[in-house]
């Protein structure tokens, strides 16, 4: 079974065995500024967001909870550090997870009033360690923020919450370094069967930074490792989402049409990459995971388009539309994004009009 043997529920949103890695983000907004965090939730929220975390750095900030669970449906993780009754109040005011430390809260009884009221409300707890602020005798026992440094840091939570008879844990281990949460990630998923939250944090601007997400998560769900994500970016959280689907896309968990398409050379005799990115932004609205093929000519061009869901082998001015590996018609070079949103729509909920008016 991909991800993990335990599952917990975030609302909802089911997080672990087997149930779809779900995508998260973190709203950017000063916790002070109500109105503009409510204003991203509900951006994100429409933009495909699964589950939503929010800072509550001080008491002031617990009526954030509130001001967003009345606007959005998806559930929202209050991300609290060192203050425990921060992380009782956010319960209190709906919270649907708490993401915290508890060996940074201050000893065993604030563990136990923080675990009690998650137990008691249904909230579960998630774990999240990161290479940036580990416990001073764990780095010296290890020499840095290595792997197995993150992954005893995490079970030493763990084991807290568990001292307390509490078990709905998720579980995240992040460094900035791709390898290094590689190796912690599959190093605890070896030990512990609690759902995991993967992610490479800080992991800076878009550019690079999706890549290196792409990398470090890709990887992990590749060898079944994961059961949510969040691609940490520096940029608007909204990129995190697109991000975080196209990464689930790449390895084959997503929803929605992936396009395929050749880097064109001297053989291509029409604009493709225009033909391309129109493809992609004219079936965005479709869910079905169907592959399009859009090909530049007859080397490649038809067998991709004979595999994938659908596609086209174009040839001077024209293309020869494909679905389900036959040749469905020969059009002209405007006619074929019109013939596979067309085609796409027989997979699909929305209505090829649909499609053709975003064009
Ligand atoms: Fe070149 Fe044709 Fe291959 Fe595209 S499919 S890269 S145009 S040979």
């Amino acid at each position: 079974m991909r991800g993990s043997k335990k599952q917990v529920m975030v609302g909802g949103v089911a997080v672990g065995g087997g149930a779809p890695v779900s995508v998260q983000s973190m709203l950017s907004i000063p916790a002070n500024d109500v109105g503009g965090n409510v204003a991203q939730a509900e951006e994100l929220a429409a933009a495909g967001c699964d589950i939503l975390r929010v800072a509550i750095p001080d008491m002031e900030s617990i009526r954030l909870i509130d001001a967003i669970k009345r606007k959005i449906q998806i559930p929202l993780v209050a991300d609290i550090h060192f203050d425990h009754r921060l992380a009782l109040e956010s319960v209190a005011a709906g919270a649907d997870k708490i993401r915290i430390n508890p060996g940074n809260i201050g000893g065993g009884d604030k563990v136990r009033q923080v675990a009690d009221t998650c137990r008691k409300h249904g909230v579960p707890i998630r774990v999240g360690v990161n290479s940036g602020s580990l416990e001073k005798d764990i780095l010296k026992k290890h020499g840095g923020p290595v792997p197995q440094a993150l992954a005893e840091s995490a079970l030493r939570h763990v084991r807290l919450l568990e001292g307390f008879d509490f078990g709905d844990i998720v579980l995240s281990l992040k460094s900035s370094d791709v390898a290094g949460t590689v190796a912690a990630c599959r190093l605890i998923a070896a030990g512990c069967d609690y759902p995991l939250h993967i992610g490479v944090t800080e992991s800076g601007t878009p550019r690079m930074g999706i890549l290196k997400s792409a990398i470090g998560i890709g990887s992990l769900l590749l060898d079944g490792i994961g059961d949510t994500l969040r691609v940490s970016l520096t940029a608007p959280p909204a990129e995190e989402i697109a991000a975080g689907r196209d990464i689930l896309k790449a390895v084959g968990m997503g929803r929605g049409p992936t396009v395929i398409s050749c880097p064109t050379c001297g053989r291509c005799k029409i604009d493709l990459a225009a033909l391309a990115r129109r493809t992609e932004e004219a079936l965005a609205g479709i869910d079905a995971p169907i592959t399009v093929a859009v090909m530049g000519c007859a080397v490649n061009g038809p067998g991709e388009a004979a595999h994938a869901d659908l596609g086209v082998a174009c040839g001077d001015g024209c293309g020869i539309i494909f679905a389900g590996g036959k040749v469905i018609r020969k059009v002209g070079y405007d006619e074929i994004l019109p013939a596979l949103i067309a085609q796409a729509a027989t997979f699909r909920n929305s209505p090829p009009a649909e499609g053709l008016a975003r064009l």
